[in-house]
């Protein structure tokens, strides 16, 4: 009887199953502390906060967009990436600085942040729990949905008095203490407040 020869690609194939299957166990504790690891540093990062609105964090802006943990030249690598409400926003050095302080007080000795400018930040990144920061903060939240800033139904949005709850309010000024916001004045209250633009 004649055995067939096999393959040397698919020996090959054989001893590449053998030894990455089944993984080991000092494998998966190793994964198991990565996440660990991955979840302490983005828990850290969340919590900065932004200089501009000192309640929200980077995490309720939706500036913070990604942490990962992993390993280079044989230490721990985190890499945090943040994307500016608007492109020049002065925001930016205060917020990468302040992290990278909070990773390094923690421990994380290796911190890269990087500012990604694409896709573009966008209001609608903001966290609900940041909008009802913001209004208790005394700032109008952005109305409506970036998708539609263009459209009729934005136009029709008025924008809440974040002190009475009045609609009957109007923009004084395209820009308010930053650019990010409009000067709005309530007419019902009188009181001016700041409201964060839809962009
Ligand atoms: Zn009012």
């Amino acid at each position: 009887m004649v055995t067939p020869t096999r393959s040397l690609s698919e020996e090959r194939s054989d001893e590449t199953k053998r030894t990455r299957t089944p993984r080991s166990l000092s494998e998966e504790r190793s994964d198991e502390t990565k996440r660990a690891r991955r979840h302490e540093a983005r828990t850290i990062a969340a919590s900065v906060l932004d200089p501009e609105v000192p309640v929200l964090t980077i995490d309720d802006l939706g500036v913070l967009r990604a942490v990962e943990v992993d390993e280079r030249d044989g230490r721990e690598h985190v890499r945090v990436d943040i994307t500016p409400t608007y492109s020049g926003c002065p925001a930016m050095d205060a917020i990468r600085y302040d992290v990278v302080l909070a990773l390094t007080a923690a421990g994380f000795d290796d911190v890269e942040v990087r500012l990604v400018l694409s896709p573009a930040w966008t209001t609608d990144w903001m966290s609900e729990d940041g909008r009802r920061k913001l209004a208790e903060y005394g700032i109008a939240p952005p109305n409506g949905r970036a998708a539609v800033r263009q459209g009729p139904i934005r136009l029709a949005l008025s924008v809440r008095c974040p002190r009475c709850g009045s609609l009957d309010t109007r923009e004084v000024s395209r820009f308010g203490s930053t650019s990010c916001k409009a000067l709005y004045e309530c007419r019902a209250c009188l009181e001016p407040f700041d409201h964060f633009k839809v962009i």
